[in-house]
């Protein structure tokens, strides 16, 4: 395929569609490429269902060569000397921002979330080129003052090689910068599998990290079928970082299959987010940050709000409050100027969720707002909150990744933190008080990844994130980011 060196979407047919003017094919080894075998799968825009691109579907052999190339400049991409690798993050980070409108344009049509909020998610994408290229430079090690003083001891960080990376279809360009920013700073290769839902932002980044001047075999990018892919970065001997950000049955499954071939995982999964709201909190503050924290994405979301603790006294205050925001959200295709929340990601997504509400209706809670498909297309679901849920709901127990709010009410603070702690995933947690004896209780007892306190956003790309318990294994972000991709080497001089 002969490679078109543009990046642009151009209105065509009406407002909403968009001509795609870059290439659609698999990135391996500097080269725009399709498969070998003549199968393709096609991308849709979950507003309207439309095919907005047919590529080609990539399986072992693909990625063994995307691998191959990959370990091929392992041994001269691990010395690029560091302010060429920093300058050349820092490029892709500048690329990003010049790209903006197309690359935000690119993520409605094939994620649906509305314009603005695409906006900011390529701004987010940028500042992890941007971190990375700097924490390159900041690549220490230390030294270790050993007891016999003939010993000089010091610890190198050095890459580990081929990263795998996998990634899922909610943030399509800034998942997968999480992991490549890091990995290439930290001096690995990479192969990035993208979900086959959301490829295309992917294939940009590919187009910019071109443009930005990377060697060839630095980055690759391949989709198509999913389990063949994993399969090969589990098999294949060069690969020797796996990072997966996607659902715990997937995660659990390249986790155990990793474990053969004694391969580093690192595991981005699910959540399960209390949202607890004690008695003495600025009731406005809360319910507006809660408003945010949800609204985002349809609530596709891991670190969303995926449960509602409130004290008992204000929950009637807080119920009203929210149905009159969070239920009177502008649902609708994200290209409308005003929209507020645009489709679920598709028609299985919708399913599942209107399972989750109808099942704890069965089992006699009470729906505040929402609660019935929209006619706007089969991937749209309205913002929904549901109170009086009995304990053993799945609504309760299970990620809901879709616009539903439930809404449990507490008594004492202890009752609130049992309730809040008891799930296995356990990504971010949220509480909003004004005491700040309780304050410092929650970020003590509530055992995720990430707690914010009076805070809905402490994610960025300064700070490490990741889960506990079934929520993951690793960091992204941040200095911690790196260490995935890199061993900790004891090197020992006796004289
Ligand atoms: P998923 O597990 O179905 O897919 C994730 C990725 O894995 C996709 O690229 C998919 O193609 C790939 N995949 C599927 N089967 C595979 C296999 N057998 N071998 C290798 N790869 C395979 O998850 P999803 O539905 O795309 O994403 C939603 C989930 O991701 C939710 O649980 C959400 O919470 C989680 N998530 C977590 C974070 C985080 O940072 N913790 C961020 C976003 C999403």
């Amino acid at each position: 395929m002969d490679p078109q060196p543009e990046l642009e979407l151009e209105p065509a047919r009406g407002s909403r569609a968009r001509e795609l003017r870059f290439q659609q094919a698999l990135f391996i080894n500097g080269e725009w490429r399709s498969a070998a075998t003549a199968a393709t799968f096609t991308v849709e825009d979950p507003s309207t269902g439309e095919t907005i691109a047919t590529l080609p579907r990539a399986g072992a052999e693909e990625t063994i060569a995307a691998i191959d190339a990959a370990h091929a400049i392992f041994a001269d991409w691990k010395r690029v000397p560091v302010l060429q690798r920093a300058d050349l993050l820092l490029k892709v980070a500048q690329l990003i921002h010049q790209y903006r409108e197309p690359l935000a344009q690119l993520a409605v049509l094939e994620q649906g979330q509305p314009l603005e909020a695409s906006r900011l998610g390529i701004d987010y994408a940028a500042s992890f080129f941007r971190w990375f290229g700097e924490e390159t430079r900041r690549i220490y090690g230390r030294t270790i003052p050993h007891p016999d003083p003939r010993r000089r001891v010091s610890v190198e960080y050095t890459p580990r090689g081929v990263a795998g990376l996998i990634t899922p279809w909610n943030a399509p360009l800034a998942s997968p910068a999480k992991k490549v920013a890091a990995a290439l700073a930290a001096g690995c290769p990479v192969v990035l599998k993208p979900a086959e839902l959301t490829p295309l932002s992917a294939l940009a980044l590919a187009w910019l990290i071109q443009q930005a001047g990377f060697p060839p075999g630095v980055f690759n990018v391949i989709f198509g079928d999913a389990p063949a892919i994993g399969t090969q970065f589990v098999e294949h001997p060069a690969v020797r970082t796996i990072s997966f950000t996607g659902s715990l049955a997937v995660g659990r499954k390249i986790y155990s299959a990793a474990a053969e071939q004694m391969k580093h995982v690192a595991l981005e999964l699910g959540g399960n987010a209390p949202f607890i709201i004690f008695a003495d909190a600025d009731l406005e503050q809360a319910t507006s940050d809660l408003l945010s924290l949800k609204a985002a994405n349809s609530g596709q979301i891991c670190v969303t709000a995926n449960r509602l603790l409130v004290h008992h006294s204000i929950a009637g205050d807080v119920e009203r409050r929210l149905v009159e925001t969070y239920g009177a959200l502008r649902v609708g295709d994200g290209f409308s100027a005003n929209v507020e929340q645009g489709p679920l990601i598709s028609r299985q997504a919708v399913d599942r969720v209107e399972g989750l509400v109808r099942g704890s209706q069965q089992a006699g809670s009470r729906v505040l707002c929402g609660g019935r498909r929209l006619e706007l297309g089969p991937n749209f679901y309205p913002p929904t909150i549901v109170s009086e849920i009995p304990a053993h709901a799945r609504l309760l127990r299970e990620e809901i990744f879709g616009p539903v709010l439930p809404i449990q009410s507490f008594s004492e603070p202890e009752e609130a933190l049992a309730l809040a702690n008891e799930t296995r995933h356990r990504l971010s947690a949220f509480a909003y008080t004004q005491s700040l004896e309780l304050a410092t209780r929650c970020a003590r007892e509530l055992d995720f990844g990430v707690v914010g306190v009076n805070d809905p956003r402490p994610i960025s790309c300064e700070t490490p994130f990741g889960g506990v318990a079934e929520s993951g294994i690793g960091r992204e972000g941040g200095s911690e980011g790196l260490l995935d991709f890199m061993e900790a080497r004891l090197v020992a001089f006796r004289s």
